[in-house]
């Protein structure tokens, strides 16, 4: 099998965060500040990226902006040609900060929003968070730089769709995804509270539809599906190790951002070896690339090129075995996991979004409190 070369990088600096969405998808055991990464590793990840042919880079984490060193690896990052797009909560995104970002050549920043209402929006990250980012969306856009925003959907904002499009729309937002809940990491203990119902789901895509109509090219609408509403399960990734690779806060270079969940894999570090050793030779990035490792039904579906079997991550948090056939999929023999959990949601009662209803009770992580110390302590300016 020949191996193809990554073309993007997600670079997690961070799982430190000021919010604390009940739809995270990082892991549920977060890696601790004192692991992280240093500025000159970071470095040269970077040059090693681009040397193995990557061209866009995504500074994630967490919040990227509670490192100091952003701004530094995005010059680094644009020195050596590569597409540089920062994903942020904005919170810590003030004037001076922003102006340093743009300085340093950042290409694009992606901008979160929990919903349209902010006692909603405020609720959901469990931080009091939206006039921050009403404000640098406005920032953003007074820089020139391209306002991206996305909205995780669940029960309780589903039903907003239409004002979360107008909502960002008025913030002067060209590019809105909206992408459905993916039940990984921390998401995962909340599923049952945050599944919406198929009846919401339906309504959505209608208006989904309608308003792509209606929008046209004033801002681009993009659309992730629901896997547990699928029949068939989505290529994860574009497949397992195939065009993109993570490198978590401590240096684990995983196939996506969920991987670090599979306990049954080592995944080696940049603290140890080369980007390019690892890319080639790790017995983790291996372990799922191509089409030897698939059990039946995999093995011998015809639509195994083009799915490679689902998602390697879901199929082990639900069955225990990373080597199962995504249960999203109709012909898993473990269909039964998604179906169950799909009934359920059905059999709830859906949430209204808005202020009206009390607010619906997930499980966050960490406290309120830990929280406003992490902003005391570090700098976000
Ligand atoms: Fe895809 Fe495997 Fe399902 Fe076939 S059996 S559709 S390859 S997940």
């Amino acid at each position: 099998m020949e191996l193809s070369l990554p073309y993007a990088l997600n670079a997690e600096l961070t799982h430190r965060c000021p919010l604390r969405c009940p739809y995270c998808s990082n892991p549920q055991e977060l890696e601790r500040r004192d692991k992280e990464l240093s500025t000159d590793v970071w470095l040269r990840i970077l040059e090693e990226a681009a040397g193995l042919g990557v061209v866009q880079l995504h500074l994630t984490g967490g919040e990227p902006l509670l490192r100091a060193d952003a701004e530094l690896l995005i010059e680094r990052a644009r020195s050596l040609g590569l597409f540089v797009n920062l994903i942020t909560s904005g919170v810590g995104l003030t004037e001076a900060r922003l102006r340093r970002l743009a300085e340093a050549g950042v290409d694009s920043l992606q901008l979160s929003l929990q919903a349209a209402t902010p006692s909603l929006s405020d609720h959901i990250a469990g931080f009091q968070a939206f006039d921050r980012k009403r404000q640098a969306a406005a920032l953003i856009r007074a820089t020139g730089l391209p306002l991206n925003m996305n909205v995780v959907l669940h029960r309780h904002n589903i039903g907003e769709l239409e004002a979360i499009v107008e909502l960002c729309l008025s913030w002067g937002a060209s590019r809105l995804e909206l992408a459905n809940t993916q039940y990984y990491g921390w998401a995962l203990v909340n599923r049952e509270t945050l599944m919406p119902t198929k009846e919401q789901l339906k309504a959505a895509e209608a208006s989904f539809d309608e308003l792509k109509k209606r929008i046209g090219k004033q801002m681009e609408l993009i659309w992730v599906v629901p896997d547990y509403y699928a029949e068939l399960p989505k290529p994860c990734m574009g497949g397992w190790g195939r065009i993109s690779l993570t490198v978590s806060p401590s240096g684990k270079v995983l196939p996506c951002p969920a991987a670090s969940g599979i306990d049954t894999l080592t995944f080696d570090s940049v603290t140890d070896r080369s980007l390019a050793s690892i890319w080639y030779e790790s017995a983790a990035l291996n372990a799922f690339r191509g089409t030897n490792w698939m059990t039946e039904p995999c093995r011998s579906c015809e639509r195994r090129f083009e799915d490679f079997g689902g998602c390697r991550c879901q199929a082990y948090l639900l069955t225990g075995d990373a080597r199962q056939t995504d249960p999203v999929c109709r012909l898993s023999p473990h269909r039964s996991l998604i179906s169950d959990a799909v009934t359920a949601a059905n059999e709830a009662r859906p949430a209204a979004s808005g202020s009206a209803e009390a607010p619906p009770s997930y499980v966050y992580r960490g406290s309120a409190a830990d929280r406003r110390r992490l902003l005391h302590t570090d700098r976000m300016d």
